[in-house]
C-alpha cells in the first residue's frame, strides 16, 4: 500500500502540490520528494486512492472488517490525510459486509418516530374517556377526561352527563382545549 501512495506522490503533480496547502494547518514534512506527517505517509490523491487505502486496512483477511475506530487506528499507523477519520467512518458505514454481519446485541429499539410540528404542540392528539356512574353532583354524573397523548401527558377533566351527545362533546372540546 505504501508503494502505491508513494508512487502516486511521485507521478501525480497534484498529489505533490496538494500537501503544501495542508502545511498551513498541519505539520507536514517533505523527505526525498515524499510528503510525510511524522512517520505516516500522506495520501494526497483523490477519493479513489483514499478508498483503496481504507480498503487495504479494512478488508484485509487478517483483520476481518474491524469497526470504525479500529480501521482508523490501523490506517493511521501508516498513513495520514485530512478528514481521514470522517472518510473511514463513511467507508465502514457503507461496507456491505459490515452491514450484513452487524450483530444486534442490545434490545430492539423502537422505530424512530417522525416528530412533526403538530405533534409537538400539546393536545394535538388526545385520548378521551368517560368516568361514569358517579354520584349526581348538581346536574353532572360523569366526567369526561381528555389526555394529551403526545408531549405533555396532561389531562383535563370536564364534568358532564352520561347521556352526552357527540355534538356536546365536540362543544366541550372546543371550549376547553381551543378557547
Ligand atoms: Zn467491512
Amino acid at each position: 500500500m505504501q508503494d502505491l501512495v508513494e508512487r502516486d506522490q511521485q507521478e501525480n503533480k497534484a498529489s505533490q502540490e496538494r500537501p503544501r496547502k495542508w502545511t498551513n494547518t498541519h505539520q507536514l514534512i517533505k523527505l526525498n520528494l515524499i510528503w510525510w506527517k511524522d512517520n505516516q505517509i500522506i495520501v494526497a490523491r483523490d477519493n479513489d486512492l483514499k478508498r483503496g487505502v481504507i480498503h487495504s486496512f479494512h478488508n484485509k483477511p487478517s483483520t476481518r472488517h474491524p469497526g470504525i475506530s479500529n480501521t482508523y487506528r490501523l490506517a493511521r499507523w501508516d498513513t495520514w490525510w485530512p478528514n481521514m477519520k470522517q472518510n473511514i467512518k463513511q467507508y465502514v458505514k457503507g461496507c456491505a459486509t459490515c452491514q450484513a454481519n452487524k450483530v444486534n446485541t442490545g434490545p430492539l429499539k423502537p422505530a424512530m418516530i417522525l416528530i412533526t410540528l403538530e405533534h409537538t404542540l400539546p393536545f394535538q392528539t388526545v385520548a378521551m374517556d368517560f368516568i361514569t356512574k358517579l354520584p349526581q353532583s348538581r346536574k353532572y354524573n360523569t366526567i369526561l377526561t381528555i389526555m394529551d397523548h403526545d408531549c405533555s401527558k396532561a389531562a383535563i377533566f370536564i364534568p358532564c352527563q352520561e347521556a352526552i351527545s357527540m355534538e356536546e362533546v365536540t362543544r366541550l372540546l372546543l371550549k376547553y382545549l381551543y378557547p
